[in-house]
């Protein structure tokens, strides 16, 4: 019997361009597509104020996906930028206006640190936008590095 093992990994979306919850929605069925993904639970979107970057972008939508995967943290890094150019992303200036980021927050409890990943993400427990929707579907989740589940990086950013 070929035992396939599966990765509960988290990722953070987010967009401010064009039709944002369309593009979410979007790309999360195109990732749910990709050879070896299943996408699990998906948390509300909240609008936020951009942070950082050039003045006058539009407000975000941010969300967060359980995606259960067959494949290596790697492998789905490279589906979701797949995904990103699939959906229009035009790379202009750091932290600038996005059709849509995606973002591998989790990878099970991997620790992952190379030059082009890094997982845990690494602005994962400074972000309240991001950990608003993840303590949404994954309030339990530890972080593997910081040893603190989810719902207690968002009171510490909340506090
Ligand atoms: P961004 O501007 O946030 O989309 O950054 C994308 C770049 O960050 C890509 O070149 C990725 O290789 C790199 N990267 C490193 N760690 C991660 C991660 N956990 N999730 C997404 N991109 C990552």
């Amino acid at each position: 019997m070929i035992d396939v093992i599966t990765t509960t990994a988290y990722i953070g979306l987010g967009s401010n361009l064009n039709e944002r919850a369309d593009l979410i929605i979007k790309a999360l069925t195109l990732l749910d597509n990709a050879p070896g993904v299943t996408v699990g639970l998906v948390s509300q979107m909240i609008e936020t104020a951009p942070a950082g970057g050039p003045k006058r972008q539009g407000d975000y939508l941010n969300n967060a996906a359980q995606i259960h995967c067959r494949i290596s943290a790697e492998q789905l890094l490279f589906e979701m930028q797949k995904v990103e150019y699939q959906l229009g992303r035009v790379r202009r200036k750091k932290w600038g206006p996005r059709t849509i980021d995606l973002d591998l927050l989790l990878f099970g409890g991997e620790i992952i640190d190379t030059p082009s990943l890094k997982v845990p993400h690494p602005l994962l427990h400074e972000r309240p936008f991001v950990l608003r929707p993840l303590a949404e579907i994954a309030p339990e989740v530890v972080h593997p590095v910081l040893k603190k589940t989810i719902r207690q990086l968002l009171e510490d950013v909340d506090a």
